[in-house]
């Protein structure tokens, strides 16, 4: 199997601790030599300076290519596009545009006066500069408001034509779930590249909260499974090899990149990767 490309995402800190662990982090992760790592931008624009901290500080002292989130959410265009520009001037070329999840306890998404209504507007907006690669979302699992599974695939082609280059998909459990899409999306005529989300499972309840809070369907299975494996105390080694398993299935069926929501914790996604044969690349003189 030919070594795929990885990539790692990664959230902004809130406090001294959890600096310290993204940093950790990183630095196990950084030997398996991703092609990129990006950044989340908090629900609601919630952590807009954190994550321009970051991204800017990732690039300067990682020496990883460091892809900025940025959406639409409670800014004005000025603003969001202002944020871009800080990105660019710290050197990072690399956005994930979205429209973004509402503030906690909003209903539903509703621009700001005088902001990007949508994705869309965001991606040309973008483009427009010219200096930016973009990527976008893409939903295996169809996004929660969606019209229908047609109508999310068409909505993704008008984010790539828009001037996106590739999209990163939301996690899903099964890779029969992403062939469907992928298949779908080609049959739309979308000819870039999707890349598969991977979500190594870390913490099972959380995982469940967030998959029914982004659309993302489990399979009766997988329930069974890590009910069993937190009787025992293995989720783990469940989480890996249930992870692993996806992947490589996906590896065998022309997925030749992988996207890691890493969580911030190395182990598992670290775990897998091995698993896969990604193995770290140690320069010469790191050996004594
Ligand atoms: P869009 O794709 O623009 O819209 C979501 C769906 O709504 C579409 O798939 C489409 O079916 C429908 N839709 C929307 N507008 C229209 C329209 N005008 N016409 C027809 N259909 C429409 N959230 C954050 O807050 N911060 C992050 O950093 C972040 N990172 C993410 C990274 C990845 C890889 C993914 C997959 C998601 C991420 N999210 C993040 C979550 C994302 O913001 C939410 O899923 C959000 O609800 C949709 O954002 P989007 O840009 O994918 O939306």
């Amino acid at each position: 199997m030919k070594r795929p490309e990885i990539s790692f995402e990664f959230f902004p800190p809130r406090n001294i601790e959890a600096t310290f662990r993204l940093w950790d982090t990183v630095q196990a992760l950084a030997p398996l030599k991703p092609n990129f790592v990006s950044v989340t931008y908090g629900a609601g624009g919630t952590t807009r300076e954190l994550t321009r901290e970051v991204v800017a500080t990732l690039h300067k002292h990682s020496g990883l290519r460091v892809a900025a989130h940025l959406t639409c959410v409670d800014a004005t265009r000025a603003e969001t596009l202002a944020i871009a520009e800080q990105f660019r001037d710290a050197g990072v070329k690399d956005i994930v545009a979205l429209r973004g999840d509402p503030p906690k306890g909003a209903s539903g998404f509703t621009p700001h006066p005088e902001g990007f209504g949508s994705s869309v507007e965001l991606i040309e907006a973008l483009r427009e500069t010219g200096d930016f690669n973009i990527r976008v979302g893409a939903y295996p699992d169809v996004h929660p408001e969606a019209a229908n599974a047609a109508a999310d695939v068409e909505w993704l082609k008008r984010k790539l034509d828009a001037g996106a280059s590739e999209a990163l998909t939301q996690f899903f459990f099964e890779a029969e779930t992403f062939f469907r899409f992928r298949d779908a999306c080609a049959k739309a005529g979308i000819e870039k590249q999707i890349v598969p989300g991977i979500l190594p499972i870390e913490n099972w309840k959380g995982a469940r909260r967030f998959a029914e809070a982004c659309g993302t369907k489990v399979p009766a299975w997988v329930i069974e499974a890590f009910e069993a494996a937190e009787r025992d105390g293995r989720q783990d080694l469940l989480a890996t090899a249930i992870c692993t398993e996806l992947c490589t299935e996906l590896l065998e069926n022309d997925v030749d990149k992988l996207h890691f929501y890493t969580l911030n914790r190395p182990e598992l996604t670290r775990d897998v990767c091995l698993a896969l044969g990604i193995a770290p690349e140690t320069t010469l003189e790191n050996v004594a």
